[in-house]
Order: C-alpha cells, then sequence, then structure tokens
C-alpha cells in the first residue's frame, strides 16, 4: 500500500496550491460580495491547463484522475463557487460526452472545454430532485430535428454556459426507460435562461432555470441511445460525487487553516485559546475529520483511476462524509472565532454557508445513505 501522492503529482498539487493562492484565494470574498463570475480567472485556469486534467489526451486534456480532484480540493478551498462552476463544467457535463459521445461530438465539445469553455447539466426540474427520472420535460421528433419543452431550475452555470447536456422524456408513462439526453448549445432557437436564484453561498457560481419553448435540436445533438438517458444521467452523477467529496475537503482544509492560525494568535485569560483543552480538542476533531474525509476521497478517486470504472458505493461514501466532515469542521471553526467568526471581516462565516450545499447537490445526505445502503443489502 501506499498512501503518498507520487512525485508527479505533488508537483502539480504545489503549482495548483500556489495558483490558488495567489489568482483565486484573494478575491474569493469580492466574488461572493457581487455574485460575479470570473471569467479572467477561467481563462487564466485554462492556459495552466486545469481545463484539461481528466480529459482525453487525444483531444488536448491530459487524462489524469488524480491530479483532477487534487485541482478540485484546492480551487475549492480558494473560491467554492468556482470549485462549483468547475466540477459541473469538468465532470457533469463532460462525462456524458466522454463517455457516450460521438466522434463528432468528442472533436467539438472537449477542445472547447479545454479551452476554458463553461457547461451546465440540466436534470433537476420542479418535481424531479432526488427522484430524478419523474422528468416532465418532454422532447419528440419532428424530421432531421428533435423539439424539447420544459423548464429545469437550479442549475449551476445556467447563465454562463456555452452548452449544456439535457435530459427529456418521450412518453412520462415509459418512467426512467423513456428518457434521453441532449447537448444544447446556447444559441439554439427556443432555448433561454430563467430566473436566477438568490443563494446562501457559492455566490460566483450561478443557479438557474432553464427554459426549453419548442426548443429546435438537430438529431446530431442526441447524446448516446435514445431512451439511455437516464444512465448517462447516473454515470455522470457517481463521477461527481468524487469531485464534491473534493470540495468538501478544499472548503474544510480552508476552515481549519483559518481555525489553527486564530486559535494560535487570539489570547484570552492570558494565554493563546490554542492553549485551552475545549479549544484543542475542536482541532484535534477538525484533523480527524479532515483527515478521514480527504482519504475516502483520494480512495474513491483512485478506484476510478485504477479501474477506469465509477462505482455506486465508495464515491457516495466519500461524498456523504467529506460533505458533512465539513459541515463540522467550518461549524467548530465559527465557533473558535467567536464573535468575529460570524462577522464578515474572517473568511469563516463564508466557508460555512458555501458549505452547506455540497450536502444538498449531486444528492442529498439521505440519498447516499440509501445508495449506500442499496449497495450493501441489494440480494442481485
Ligand atoms: C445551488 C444549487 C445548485 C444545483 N446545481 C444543479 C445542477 O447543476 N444540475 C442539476 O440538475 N441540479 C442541480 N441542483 C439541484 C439539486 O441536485 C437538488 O436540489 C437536489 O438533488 C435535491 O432535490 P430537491 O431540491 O428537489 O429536494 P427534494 O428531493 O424535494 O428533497 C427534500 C428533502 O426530502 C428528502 N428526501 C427525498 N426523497 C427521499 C427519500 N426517498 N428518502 C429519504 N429522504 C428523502 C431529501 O433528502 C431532502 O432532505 C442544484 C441545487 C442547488 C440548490
Amino acid at each position: 500500500m501506499d498512501f503518498e501522492l507520487n512525485e508527479e503529482q505533488k508537483m502539480f498539487q504545489t503549482m495548483v496550491r500556489d495558483f490558488v493562492d495567489n489568482e483565486i484565494a484573494p478575491h474569493a470574498a469580492e466574488w461572493d460580495e457581487t455574485e460575479k463570475f470570473p471569467y479572467d480567472v477561467v481563462k487564466m485556469m485554462a492556459e495552466v491547463g486545469l481545463y484539461g486534467l481528466h480529459l482525453p489526451e487525444e483531444y488536448g486534456g491530459s487524462g489524469d484522475d488524480i491530479s483532477y480532484v487534487l485541482a478540485v480540493e484546492e480551487i475549492s478551498r480558494g473560491s467554492a463557487g468556482l470549485g462549483s462552476s468547475y466540477v459541473t463544467t469538468m465532470s457533469l457535463a463532460m462525462t456524458p460526452i466522454m463517455m457516450n459521445g460521438t466522434d463528432e461530438q468528442k472533436a467539438r465539445y472537449i477542445p472547447m472545454v479545454v479551452g476554458g469553455a463553461t457547461a451546465s447539466f440540466g436534470l433537476t426540474e420542479a418535481m424531479a430532485g432526488s427522484d430524478v427520472a419523474n422528468l416532465d420535460t418532454k422532447y419528440e421528433r419532428d424530421g432531421d430535428d428533435f423539439i424539447l419543452n420544459g423548464t429545469k431550475i437550479f442549475i449551476t452555470n445556467g447563465s454562463e454556459a456555452d452548452f449544456i447536456v439535457t435530459f427529456a422524456t418521450s412518453d412520462k408513462s415509459l418512467g426512467y426507460k423513456g428518457i434521453s439526453a441532449f447537448i444544447i448549445d446556447k444559441d439554439t432557437p427556443g432555448f433561454s435562461v430563467g430566473k436566477r436564484e438568490k443563494k446562501m453561498g457559492q455566490h460566483p457560481a450561478s443557479a438557474t432555470e432553464l427554459i426549453f419553448d419548442n426548443c429546435r435540436v438537430p438529431a446530431r445533438n442526441l447524446l448516446g441511445q435514445e431512451g439511455r438517458g437516464f444512465a448517462i444521467a447516473l454515470q455522470a452523477i457517481d463521477t461527481c460525487r468524487v469531485c464534491v467529496a473534493a470540495q468538501g475537503v478544499g472548503i474544510a482544509q480552508a476552515a481549519y487553516d483559518a481555525a489553527v492560525a486564530y486559535a494560535k494568535e487570539r489570547k484570552q485569560f492570558g494565554v493563546e485559546i490554542a492553549r485551552h483543552q475545549g479549544i484543542q480538542f475542536m482541532i484535534a476533531d477538525m484533523a480527524v475529520d479532515l483527515d478521514a474525509a480527504r482519504l475516502l476521497t483520494y480512495r474513491a478517486a483512485w478506484q476510478v483511476q485504477t479501474t477506469g470504472k465509477v462505482s455506486a458505493k465508495e464515491p457516495a461514501m466519500a461524498k456523504l462524509f467529506a460533505s458533512e466532515a465539513a459541515h463540522r469542521i467550518c461549524h467548530k471553526a465559527i465557533q473558535i472565532h467567536g464573535g468575529y467568526g460570524y462577522t464578515r471581516e474572517f473568511p469563516v462565516e463564508r466557508y460555512y454557508r458555501d458549505q452547506r450545499i455540497i450536502e444538498i447537490y449531486e444528492g442529498t445526505s439521505e440519498m447516499q445513505r440509501w445508495t449506500i445502503a442499496r449497495q450493501i443489502t441489494s440480494t442481485k
């Protein structure tokens, strides 16, 4: 067994860490206040190769899953909102294309993303949240095109996406077997972006409605075979859970670093608060949670890298634990900061707000527990 990153991965981690410390972390509070998407920084990220990491080499990527997870962790440490946008493009939108796209689709969309394009994954609807197969967005064939009608909600990168991977049903009575996947270019007639949500955190990443009103999609934009859309969506969600876990690790690391630094500085009762046992115990619990979250996350990433397959259980375990550990760590980080932790003078209140959604999107914690238990108790 080897718990160490290899030399190449360590060098890569140092490079991303420096990039995040110089170009992302110093601006995160401002992006949080203004809710602006940092197009200029995304361009720089593409220039240093961060938008190619796990994408296939023949299309300009570098095909390395572990480096990709390390990048998600570091970017999320600097700005969880930017991390969320990055993961949505790189995993949620690109996994369906990498695994199911035609040569033509791969040749068009993968180089776009390697160059810094942003993409969305539009699955959720008003009546299809945890119950993802319960879609109302409909499609029908019309000659060489498909016509889509319906509305998606809460879609990350909705305002910025250059293209969207979305899902619709030909006939709701067919259940998941009626669902197909499509790629929609942002200028497709009949497609528009609706309401942008006012969110608790992760402000640089938009979450919007996507509206399909007789949206005419060329048949060449069908992704995979008709009727396989549900399997394609699940494949993307399972893959992305490793990255949501890495987001949790990144946010937790930021909160932990801030709390330890503060505890060593702040004096009460004549000594640094880090010397009070109540604070020491919190720091110890944070360190254990952080390590355990990271180990589960790296194991799930290693499994993908070594087997080329994504299982349902390990990514769900990593996502569940890392997101809830991040919650506990961010909570304690505010506690250690006392009243100052509740103000915007310190970043820990932002980490707390940014963390909360990772227990909800990509499947709530309840859905992760369901997935894990089903794998364990299934008799098939
Ligand atoms: C900021 C943000 C970004 C998002 N980005 C995207 C995106 O890019 N693409 C996309 O498609 N979606 C996205 N989503 C949607 C997200 O994935 C859903 O909100 C999430 O899956 C939960 O669905 P819901 O909100 O409808 O909650 P519901 O499914 O209504 O759940 C409500 C509560 O009931 C519980 N529950 C439901 N069913 C069960 C059950 N069987 N057993 C036990 N408990 C249950 C849930 O765990 C939860 O606690 C985003 C959401 C937000 C807020």
